[in-house]
């Protein structure tokens, strides 16, 4: 029945991406500049230049064999920055303006803390170098243009940063009920199934409510909706903070339960189900629910263990519904 998501381990991350493309993107942009004042006999400023395309194309490398961004990404920083520092001794004030698109660059590698180290460290340099040979007005509109970009970069970051996680939220949870959508549990399922926790004991409580057609039939689909919204909130209202409640689809829930083996999650499936019948959900409507109970089992895959719930959760609904069974091998 269920058919879980290829895991994406070989896609590669955002963050390799951008720092292949800022490496690859350097190459074109500083090899030219490079041939050129090796052609007009500038051999040191040549010499910087190539040093640069050499280092980033053993970046790029490094970063496609390895998949390593963060190592990388901090030598590509601080490997860009003394570039930029050297060719500014080299030549002076002419250089200044590679300073910005340096700066600005670090933030889309780095943390924002650490492109803001790298970054008044450089700056630091700058004023040390510059300050004899730059009038003090330039060098200071300098500094100031330099601090503004570094300020709103941080800001930007922390604002990409907080949309991302907003929007990582609302992409795991379900719209209706506020319980973990169908795409947060499978990811919680191939975590469970990859990790050791099996010494603690999981288990899968699968929740159907019972003859929920004739509910919406009955009393619209806006009740259903309702009942839906309550049962989620009684489920929630009773599972601990380690668990987890998922909409699995329409009427179905899963309950995912850490710690506990499968005695005691067949005892809480038993509380729940209880909980739903006795609870007046909707007036002259009778909501009541089958469970199925799977406990993890060592090498299980997410799809194997999902389905030992879900011929369990049959079972309950073959033997009249309202009730909890265990998933087969184990008994109740
Ligand atoms: P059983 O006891 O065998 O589980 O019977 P059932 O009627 O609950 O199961 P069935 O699969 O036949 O029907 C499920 C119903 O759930 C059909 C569908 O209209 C309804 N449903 C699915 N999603 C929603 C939803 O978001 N809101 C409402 N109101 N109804 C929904
Ligand atoms: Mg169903
Ligand atoms: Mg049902």
């Amino acid at each position: 029945m269920m058919i879980f998501g290829k895991r994406p381990s070989m896609k590669r991350s955002k963050e390799e991406i951008i720092l292949l493309l800022l490496c690859g993107l350097s190459i074109p942009s500083i090899l030219p500049f490079g041939v050129i004042r090796l052609i007009q006999g500038n051999w040191w400023l040549g010499a910087v230049d190539l040093a640069i395309v050499t280092g980033m194309l053993c970046v790029i490398v490094y970063v496609l064999r390895t998949r390593r961004v963060r190592i990388a990404g901090i030598v590509v920083t601080i490997f860009y920055s003394i570039g930029m520092l050297t060719a500014l001794s080299l030549r002076g004030p002419t250089i200044v303006y590679w300073a910005y698109p340096t700066m600005i660059a670090a933030f889309f590698i780095l943390r924002a803390k650490e492109a803001l180290a790298i970054n008044s460290l450089s700056l630091l340099c700058m004023v040390w170098l510059l300050y004899k040979v730059m009038p003090l007005f330039d060098l200071a509109c300098v500094i100031v243009t330099l601090t503004l970009i570094n300020l709103f970069s941080t800001i930007f970051s922390h604002r990409t940063n907080l949309q991302h996680r907003e929007l990582n939220q609302q992409a795991s949870l379900d719209f209706l009920t506020g319980a973990g959508n169908r795409r947060a549990f499978d990811k919680r399922l191939t975590q469970l199934c990859a990790n050791d926790v099996n010494q603690f004991g999981a288990c899968l409580l699968l929740l159907d409510l019972d003859h929920f057609k004739k509910i919406n039939d009955e009393f619209g689909h806006s009740v259903g909706d309702d009942v839906l919204i309550r049962v989620a909130d009684l489920v929630r209202s009773r599972i601990r903070a380690t668990d987890g409640l998922y909409r699995y689809g329409g009427e179905e829930f899963v309950v995912v339960t850490i710690g506990n083996q499968l005695d005691a999650s067949a005892k809480f499936a038993e509380e729940l189900r209880s909980l739903i019948a006795n609870t007046p959900i909707f007036k002259g409507c009778l909501v009541t629910t089958s469970i199925g109970v799977a406990e993890l089992r060592d090498k299980d895959t997410p799809n194997c263990w999902f389905q030992r719930a879900d011929a369990a959760l049959y079972e309950a609904k073959n033997s009249g519904r309202n009730c909890v069974k265990l998933a087969a091998n184990q008994s109740h």
